[in-house]
């Protein structure tokens, strides 16, 4: 049977804007060419390895000036940022936790954490992350206030806390949904795991949540390995966030004393170390990432069927990861078009499987989620890694 022209295209269009001279091209790989050895060499030299140490205090202040917020406390990945941040807002069990379906599997596992539900709500075609409009309706039909709380009508529980993702790096719609979630008594959390880099009308992102999360995980932007932080302008909240993963023990030269049960979240400094050294070069992968995004952007525009997906008006993406969307008369060859171009040794990926739809996810409280739906069935994400950036092509 003849493959369809779409398919030639969209791999000879991959080829022609992210070459490489290696047999794979990789979804998103790391770079190491600034002072990673150097740091992590005098780590090692030191013997500053582990829970304390100079880099985990310059790491967490870099990142503060980095994204303008006031506090950043490290952490072992973004899954224990999430769960801390939830526990900081007061997120308890029973409580209902408001989440797109269309995320990380992170962002409800955190939630389960804390004994909660994951309330699945749908996703907006332009930032693919939470649609705060759609929201707003939902929240007036099913909820009622009581208390400065909010219920949900249906089962009676508490809606504590809302917790918006910027899906690949697109900023979510956030003044709208701050304005939701004071309308509503709903405590926001960013999970901007996949965000660090970007900004909604020109303040990073993870300046609106009480609290907000990040990953350094080794396929994010930047990393330390594995890693993640907690970002909050509450300098109290900020405080406790370091007591929380520091396993809750009051300062004291020799004493074991620890005042509530915490939790054994802190990054090491030889991750710190790493973390410094990747900071630093942030800005640099973020004009790669944009680069390469754009000569997808261009090459794209001229593809039948398929749309490259850009940064929504009022933001600025780091464009972490890279994705095309089939148009609905062609979504029926996703997988031969994920097959065809990991064939030929470019890793592409479908975006996750809703979370609503998971069997331990399988009876929570939803809302209609067909926007989701066809996201599902539409969004390849494409090779991505900021080494793609700098290569210069005429295309
Ligand atoms: C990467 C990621 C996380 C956190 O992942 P860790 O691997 O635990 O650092 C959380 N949410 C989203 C949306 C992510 O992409």
């Amino acid at each position: 049977m003849k493959q369809p022209f779409i398919m030639e295209e969209i791999v000879s269009v991959l080829k022609r804007v992210a070459p490489s001279n290696k047999d794979f091209v990789a979804l998103h790989e790391p770079s190491f060419q600034g002072n990673e050895w150097s740091y992590v060499k005098e780590c090692l030299d030191t013997g500053w390895v582990s829970s304390v140490g100079k880099y985990v205090d310059r790491f967490e202040e870099m990142l503060s000036e980095y994204t303008g917020v006031k506090r950043a406390v490290a952490v072992v990945n973004g899954t224990a940022a999430l769960h801390i941040c939830l526990k900081l807002v007061g997120v308890e069990s029973d409580d209902e936790v408001i989440v797109p379906t269309l995320t990380f599997i992170a962002s409800a596992n955190a939630i389960s954490y804390c004994q909660a539900i994951p309330h699945f709500v749908d996703s907006s075609v332009e930032t693919l992350g939470l649609d705060p409009n759609k929201l707003a309706d939902y929240l007036l039909e099913i909820t009622e206030v009581r208390n400065n709380s909010c219920y949900n009508k249906q089962t009676g529980r508490r809606i504590k806390a809302v917790v918006p993702m910027h899906t690949f790096g697109h900023p979510v719609e956030l003044d709208t949904l701050v304005d939701v979630c004071q309308r509503y008594h709903l405590e926001l959390i960013e999970d901007a795991a996949e965000s660090l880099g970007s900004y909604y009308k020109g303040r990073h992102t993870g300046n609106w949540g009480r609290a907000t999360a990040l990953s350094f995980n080794g396929n994010k932007i930047m990393t330390t390995g594995g890693g993640g932080a907690i970002l909050t302008n509450d300098e109290e909240l900020g405080k406790w966030a370091k007591h929380l993963t520091t396993t809750a023990k009051k300062p004291h030269n020799w004493e074991f004393v620890h005042d509530q049960v915490g939790y054994n979240y802190r990054m090491p400094n030889i991750n710190a170390a790493l973390g410094c050294a990747q900071l630093e070069q942030l800005p640099d992968f973020l004009t790669r990432k944009r680069a390469l995004a754009a000569r997808y952007h261009k090459v794209f525009s001229k593809v039948d069927g398929v749309s490259f997906v850009t940064e929504p008006d009022f933001g600025s993406s780091n464009y972490w990861l890279n994705a095309i969307m089939l148009s609905p008369k062609w979504s029926h060859l996703r997988d031969d078009i994920l097959q065809a171009t990991n064939e030929q040794g470019i890793m592409t990926r479908p975006v996750w499987k809703l979370l609503s739809d998971l069997p331990m996810y399988a009876a929570t409280p939803r809302m209609d989620l067909s926007v989701a739906k066809q996201l599902e069935s539409c969004i390849i994400n494409i090779p991505s890694s900021a080494s793609l950036g700098a290569v210069h092509v005429e295309t």
